[in-house]
């Protein structure tokens, strides 16, 4: 795949290859991935895994986001292994997703974000390319849309779930609960 990008990585402007190949993948080594109803689906589907195995349990700091079960107050994210997502693989200094097909859509975002309606580049540095959002947008408009309407979808389930289940249910309920409704959401599409 190429990809053009402003850069001032001298290798990577003179191969204009897509820069993450050449990236020591700063950002799934240093990030904790967050995912939604649906990124735990496809990647519980497309492994064969039950969600348990790739989840961490993290407490959560947002009342009306975090979601109420046994275990707490809680949110959802990718497990680490060595510190770096587990689906990270390393051979010969080369990093790659093995999950690429069904990686989290933050992921496929990444560097990107929202702010006020306009899609920016994240300040935090930890992406050393200077990438063209233009084209950056252009190629992933229709990946944007579908991934803030996904992730109003979940934080919907969870105020749902928060009101109807207040029971100090086990996660594993609330993981039935949840990849039951993303199932009902296919069928109705
Ligand atoms: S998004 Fe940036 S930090 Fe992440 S792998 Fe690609 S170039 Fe590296
Ligand atoms: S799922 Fe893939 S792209 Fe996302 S952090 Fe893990 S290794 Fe990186």
């Amino acid at each position: 795949m190429k990809l053009k990008v402003i850069t001032n990585d001298s290798d990577v402007s003179k191969t204009e290859e897509f820069p993450c190949i050449s990236c020591h993948t700063n950002c799934c080594k240093e990030y904790v991935i967050f995912v939604n109803a649906h990124d735990i689906y496809r990647l519980s589907v497309g492994l064969g895994l039950a969600p348990e195995s790739f989840l961490e349990i993290y407490g959560a700091k947002d009342y009306d986001l975090g979601i109420k079960v046994e275990e707490g107050l809680v949110d959802l994210a990718l497990k680490q292994k060595d510190s770096r997502c587990m689906f990270l693989e390393e051979s010969k200094d080369i990093f790659r997703c093995t999950v690429n097909d069904f990686k989290p859509s933050v992921c496929k975002s990444y560097p990107f974000q929202m702010k006020n309606g306009k899609l920016i580049q994240m300040s935090d540095k930890m992406c050393p390319v200077e990438w063209n959002t233009k084209e950056f947008e252009a190629m992933m408009s229709t990946h944007l849309k579908k991934d803030e309407d996904e992730w109003k979808f979940y934080d919907e389930l969870v105020l749902e779930w928060n009101a109807k289940h207040y029971t100090k249910k086990p996660l594993s309920t609330f993981l039935k609960f949840m990849l039951d409704r993303v199932v009902l959401e296919f069928v109705k599409s």
